[in-house]
């Protein structure tokens, strides 16, 4: 067809998105996102800047409510919408990295199910990578939608990320748009225990921050419990930096050090003839030591329990099911 009109040549060339949102316990909110992101789909699509074949990739988290009934028919009723169930619960970031395995599309978006990462904000995404950007993060202006109890310790946790050598983008949750390049990067990682917002940074690419204003959760309660956020705080560190290991063989020196100045002074008291036949002296550095000690070989734990889920190699989910969108879906349309 010679005679087509640019604005139509600029919507043939659009690339395709497909958005993949894990989702665990989520029937609160998923008719709400579902609608507004169809909604949001339908306007790129018109606007020319993603093609009408992008789907919204949602991931059954082994959800345990009737999040994979509502999901399933979703995709009966909407040929874009693809469905991917794994067996049972594997955490949010194993979930996401399924959804992100099984995208086609030329960019690949992840969010949360709770509209928490405004979709508004994609649109802007888009014009970054348009304009050369692999890796476009979602990154929050304010946390005053966060509580205090999680405020204060996320402040907290960016400040030792950064003294341990680890490079994150700081307010960046999971809510980035990935180019096919930096996306198949991505996949060939792989170690068991995901970090994502630590892994992307080391793919490299050229990248760029888009803000956005982190809203409340629709509706629904958070589905990261404080074991859960501690688990992935640790991975955080552990998976990244080696540096707590380097730090207990300081903390022995440092131990042994001051050990031997307490020697030196018992050795002057005694000199002097002031020595007080005391057990303080004897017991309080033992009970030091002893802590030092465990909490040494728990970290130490901590590394080999990695090491040792590692070389198990697991699979890191398990799909039961899944609906992929049609290739016809774009004459249904
Ligand atoms: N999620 C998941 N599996 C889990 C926990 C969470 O797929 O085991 C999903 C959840 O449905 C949501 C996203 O991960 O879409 C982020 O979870 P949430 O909003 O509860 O975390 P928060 O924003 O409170 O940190
Ligand atoms: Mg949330």
């Amino acid at each position: 067809m010679s005679s087509i009109h640019p604005q139509n040549e600029e919507i043939a060339n659009a690339p395709t998105l497909s958005i993949v949102i894990p989702c665990y316990d989520e029937e609160l909110v998923l008719p709400e996102t579902l609608s507004r992101l169809r909604t949001l789909l339908d306007d790129l699509a018109e606007e020319g800047a993603i093609a009408a074949e992008s789907t919204l990739l949602f991931v059954d988290d082994g959800s345990k409510d009737d999040t994979y009934r509502f999901l399933s028919e979703a995709a009966t009723e909407d040929c874009r919408v693809e469905v991917l169930k794994l067996s049972r619960n594997f955490g949010h970031q194993n979930a996401l990295f399924a959804g992100l395995a099984h995208s086609r599309a030329d960019f690949t978006l992840s969010m949360d199910a709770d509209l928490q990462d405004d979709p508004a904000v994609i649109r802007d995404m888009l014009v970054a990578a348009k304009e050369g950007a692999k890796v476009v993060y979602g990154v929050r202006r304010r946390r005053d939608k966060d509580r205090l109890i999680k405020r204060v310790p996320a402040r907290l946790y960016y400040r030792i990320l950064r003294l341990v050598g680890i490079e994150i983008i700081e307010d960046h949750a999971d809510f980035r748009l990935l180019h096919r390049d930096a996306l198949n990067a991505l996949l060939q990682f792989d170690e068991v225990h995901l970090f994502l917002r630590g892994m992307v940074p080391l793919i490299g690419f050229p990248s760029r921050i888009v803000h956005y204003d982190r809203a409340e959760r629709f509706a629904g309660e958070t589905k990261y419990s404080p074991r859960k956020m501690l688990r992935l705080a640790l991975d955080g560190i552990t998976s990244f930096s080696a540096a707590p290991l380097h730090l207990i063989a300081w903390l022995g020196v440092l131990v042994s050090l001051s050990a031997i100045g307490l020697a030196i002074w018992a050795l002057i008291i005694r000199l002097l003839g002031h020595a007080i036949p005391g057990w303080a002296s004897i017991v309080v550095p033992l009970y030091f030591i002893g802590g030092i000690q465990l909490l040494s070989l728990g970290v130490i734990g901590i590394y080999l329990s990695k090491i040792y889920a590692e070389s198990k190699k697991r699979p890191r989910y398990i799909v039961e099911a899944f609906t992929r969108a049609e290739s016809s879906c774009r004459e249904q349309r």
